[in-house]
């Protein structure tokens, strides 16, 4: 039960793309020597025939344990490709009817398991191994085993000989099998991969998102409103205005409401602004500070620009709050043409500037 949990833990998508692969190739790897070993029964081959099966079962529960009861992927791993390929394949090809039946398949299979097993220099250099093992089983079954059967020698051999009837079943069985085999591990590998991509593209958004997103307003954060400055030119674009905005006495009603009420009075304006201002006009709102923000917007004259924030001003102050529906929120705004800046930080410090007049003269106004 414990073993099963840590398989289906292993399968879970918090485990890496290579322990899924591992598990995978694992589990079709027990299907397929169950399936042989029921071949094998009803080829009716000899008893040395079910060796190979069998020790690859008793192979496969050895690596399961190392894999899951023991925790060691590393180590189960490297078992399950070089005791399959030096071990288990070569068996089951002397076993089993060596060049005249399915074995050569099983063979690439060995191979092809190896590749999403293991990494690096280890992959290269068990697929070198296992392609010389199996292949000097190949040359070794036909010239130098004594009555290979070749040039009319007595029929004895290491390899065991298949009946034409069984040779047939064990091919056709082994084209089955390994093809399913290959199709299914691509399968779920291309699976795997695919999931893998789509849940780092969509973290990778989430982060794109957070890390441009001020929390609280859900407008842009500095960063990003310093971003949006140096890849639109705006101070090359005749049309773009710059406003500075700041809440009136946000203290008091810090000190009067609380700060939980003053977060609903941030995010209120936020909401209008977003109103009016828009992405998809190459706009945009952002928090700059506690109580200060500043809109990046286009507008073909001076007025225009003023109209529209005037209106965002004129929203807030008709905002009624609950909490108090006497309260007026208002706020004191400074707005600057970019073009006539040579640089954002000379038209940041100027709207500034005609936002502390506006606070002068006596606050809820915008200043040009
Ligand atoms: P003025 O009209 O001159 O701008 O006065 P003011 O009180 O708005 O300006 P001041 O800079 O003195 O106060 C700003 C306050 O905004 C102080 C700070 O505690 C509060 N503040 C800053 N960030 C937040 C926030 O995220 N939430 C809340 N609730 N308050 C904040
Ligand atoms: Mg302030
Ligand atoms: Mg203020």
């Amino acid at each position: 039960m414990k073993i099963t949990r840590n398989i289906q833990r292993y399968i879970d998508d918090e485990k890496s793309l290579e322990d899924r692969f591992f598990a995978v190739v694992l589990m079709v790897g027990v299907a397929i020597v169950w399936i042989s070993m029921v071949v094998t029964f009803i080829e009716k081959l000899s008893p040395a025939a079910n060796i190979g099966p069998i020790i690859s079962a008793v192979m496969l529960l050895a690596v399961f344990f190392v894999a899951y009861g023991r925790k060691k992927m590393d180590i189960a791993r490297f078992m399950l490709c070089y005791i399959l390929n030096c071990f288990v394949i070569p068996v089951s090809f002397f076993s089993c009817g060596g060049i005249d039946s399915g074995m050569p398949l099983y063979m690439i299979a060995g191979l092809f398991l190896v590749v999403p097993v293991l990494k690096g220099a280890k992959r290269i250099v068990c697929i070198i191994i296992s392609f010389l093992v199996h292949t000097v089983c190949i040359y070794v079954s036909y010239y130098f085993m004594p009555g290979s059967g070749i040039d009319g020698e007595p029929a004895w051999s290491m390899v065991t000989q298949l009946s034409p009837q069984a040779r047939i079943i064990d091919m056709i069985s082994s084209v089955i099998l390994i093809g399913l085999y290959i199709v299914i591990t691509t399968m779920l590998i291309m699976d795997a991969y695919r999931k893998e991509r789509e849940s780092t593209e969509e973290l990778l958004m989430k982060l794109d998102e957070l890390s441009s997103t001020d929390e609280l307003t859900g407008l842009y954060n500095r960063r990003e409103l310093f971003r949006f400055l140096e890849d639109v030119a705006v101070k090359d674009d005749e049309r773009y205005y710059l406003c500075m905005l700041d809440i009136d006495h946000f203290k008091i009603l810090n000190d009067k409401y609380g700060h939980f009420f003053g977060d609903i009075v941030l995010k209120q304006l936020a909401a209008i602004m977003k109103e009016e201002v828009k992405d998809e006009n190459n706009e945009i709102a952002a928090r700059y500070g506690g109580e200060e923000f500043l809109i990046i917007l286009k507008a073909d004259r001076q007025e225009e620009a003023y109209r529209r924030i005037d209106r965002i001003r004129d929203s807030f102050t008709r905002v009624v709050w609950e909490k108090d529906p006497d309260l007026l929120t208002s706020f004191s705004a400074g707005i600057v043409r970019c073009s006539r800046f040579g640089s954002t930080s000379e038209a940041i410090s100027h709207a500034d500037k005609l936002l502390y007049t506006s606070k002068e003269n006596g606050r809820n106004r915008i200043s040009l």
